[in-house]
């Protein structure tokens, strides 16, 4: 057994941000990760960060209304004016940690647009800009001394009496299964991106910190708004940066026509992502895309700044769809890139777990409502990182380790015991998560319906019947990827049933939810957030009113 003041579980930006601002504080912090820290998904973070430096004439204030009205005013805006207001020092910070972001011709810190924003506050590093902050990040956490559990996988959370009192651990190398005491835990595990297939997310993105506090009895919010990104590309799914759009890539269908001309004749390419996501699928629908996509066309924008600031995507370009942007437009289509919802929390990161706290992807804050800007989650991670870890560590100063032992980890080794001695033939996990990528791609992406998703729940019932009986092939201790994979596709299956459950909810349309039977957005009923808990039986759903401050809810066009 362990003991740390504050246990932060992920080691992508929330999760160290988190971790060193709790170890300044003066406590002793360990972070866990299932993988090394800089292989986080935050490492493939491309286009950039946002903030309002007054000096450029941007104010907090507008981007606090972009977002707003880019989350088709379901973001909470008390939130929402806490992460804009705190975005500039932020990106200050990690500039003087180090990193080293592309400057503009007077020297200052450059920025590029980004979609639906009516300024270019995007600050970047060339079209890896999530490798540079963490990376900076990591070498100051190791400065500072924290602990970090590197290829431990966090089976469980330990619960006493309505308080989070620590998490069970597999040391991946070993197999062994270890408790580790904290005073305060936070969640900072990222997205659930691969419960979708394909997804632009990395393997690794399947929601285990969601369906873990979901297990542990906090509830999750807004998990129907998942975010199909314009520019993946067609086939593997692969990211293509919105910074391509940015610097003045174009859309093309089939005819060559620049389509967005009749979608939003103001913002164009750079409308919301989810505005651009309907509008491309629209033109596939309806017989005008190429090969099941639409086309990236770059050759304008000259081999400069290809080479200076999307380096990387010429390369995966050349390497993923044998494309050379120089001379040839990329094939893209919307694919899953985000989630919006996640781990219902407070501004400082708190759940309604005392002892809890979630950041990051995994948490719903709520700074992203039905759509999230480009680059406002770099953003998201660290502001809230920062704030739970501020707040985690002032907790764990003041309160004492709960009566926790060694048995916390008994059904959670019996749990591994049992997958592992078990073997009646059935299926192994790929098969599932395959089945379970497929069905959620196919029912909940850009254009959903009452009877897709009532097929998506029924499929899911199937996959969590074959899930039950699930063969773990691999009977070894050491560094068993074939148990880790099958323990990630449970957790993925509690996360699909609430994206589906929220989705079928939520009857209106609004952002990423997009219903074709009901395409109407509804403030009258439906300008609320949906909250899912997990009951002892079926999971619970309840409402949770929308916090305005000043920017009332108006028709969304761009
Ligand atoms: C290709 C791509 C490009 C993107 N580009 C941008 C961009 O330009 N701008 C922007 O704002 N956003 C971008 N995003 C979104 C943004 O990168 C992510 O939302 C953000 O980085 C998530 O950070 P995080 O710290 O919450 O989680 P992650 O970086 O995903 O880290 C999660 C951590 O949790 C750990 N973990 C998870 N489960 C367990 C477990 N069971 N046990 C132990 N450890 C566990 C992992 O090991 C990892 O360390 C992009 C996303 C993708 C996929």
């Amino acid at each position: 057994m362990y003991d740390h003041d504050v246990l932060v579980i992920g080691a992508g930006l929330a999760g160290m941000r988190a971790a060193l601002t709790a170890r300044e504080n003066g406590v002793d912090v360990a972070v866990v990760t299932k993988v090394h820290p800089v292989r986080s998904h935050s490492n493939a973070a491309q286009g950039g960060i946002n903030a309002a430096l007054t000096d450029r004439g941007d104010a907090w204030e507008d981007h606090a209304f972009d977002t707003i009205k880019g989350s088709d005013y379901l973001a909470d805006q008390d939130a929402v004016e806490v992460m804009c207001r705190e975005a500039g020092n932020e990106v200050i910070a990690m500039e003087h940690m180090g990193v080293i972001f592309n400057r503009d011709e007077d020297g200052r810190l450059g920025t590029r647009a980004f979609g639906g924003q009516r300024q270019a506050r995007t600050f970047f590093v060339a079209d890896f800009t999530g490798q540079a902050l963490l990376h900076v990040l990591y070498e100051q956490v190791m400065k500072a001394g924290v602990r970090v559990y590197e290829e431990w996988f966090v089976l469980s959370l330990i619960v006493r009496d309505g308080e989070c009192g620590g998490a069970v651990l597999m040391d991946i190398r070993t197999g062994g299964i270890h408790v580790v005491r904290a005073k305060a835990v936070i969640v900072a595990t990222g997205g659930l991106g691969r419960v979708f297939e394909p997804s632009t997310n990395a393997l690794i993105c399947t929601g285990d910190g969601m369906a873990l506090t979901y297990r542990a009895g906090a509830p999750l919010m807004d998990m129907e708004m998942v975010q199909y990104h314009p520019t993946t590309l067609a086939g593997s799914g692969v990211l293509i940066t919105e910074g391509a759009r940015g610097e003045g890539a174009h859309l093309l269908n089939a005819e060559g026509e620049r389509f967005m001309e009749r979608y939003a004749p103001n913002m164009m390419e750079l409308a919301s992502r989810d505005v651009v996501s309907r509008s491309e699928q629209t033109e596939i629908d309806e017989g005008r895309g190429v090969n099941g996509g639409v086309l990236l066309d770059c050759r304008h924008l000259g081999e400069k700044t290809i080479r200076e600031r999307l380096s990387q995507i010429l390369e995966i370009a050349r390497d993923f769809a044998g494309v050379d942007i120089f001379t040839q437009p990329i094939p893209i289509r919307p694919g899953m890139h985000y989630q919006m919802g996640g781990v219902k929390t407070d501004v400082d990161g708190l759940t309604p777990l005392a002892g809890l706290y979630a950041a990051g992807e995994a948490a719903c804050v709520s700074v992203h409502g039905g759509n999230r800007l480009g680059a406002n989650s770099l953003l998201d991670t660290l502001v809230f990182g920062r704030r739970s870890g501020q707040h985690a560590s002032d907790r764990a100063k003041s309160t004492a380790y709960l009566d926790v032992d060694d048995s916390a980890a008994g059904s959670d080794r019996q749990q591994v015991r049992d997958m592992l001695e078990h073997d009646d033939g059935g299926d192994t996990f790929a098969s599932i998560r395959r089945d379970l990528g497929e069905a959620m791609n196919r029912h909940l992406a850009v254009f959903r319906s009452q009877a897709g998703m009532e097929e998506a729940l029924a499929i899911l019932g199937e996959l969590k019947e074959r899930y039950s009986r699930v063969r773990v092939a691999d009977k070894g201790k050491t560094f068993n990827t074939n148990l880790i994979f099958t323990l990630e596709l449970g957790f993925m299956l509690d996360c699909a049933e609430t994206i589906i459950m929220g989705a079928l909810e939520r009857r209106e349309s609004r952002g990423a939810h997009t219903r074709t039977d009901m395409p109407e957005r509804d403030d009258e009923t439906w300008l609320k957030h949906i909250v899912i808990a997990k009951g002892p039986e079926a999971p619970s759903v309840e409402y949770q009113p929308i916090t305005i401050t000043q920017w009332e809810p108006q028709a969304r066009s761009y």
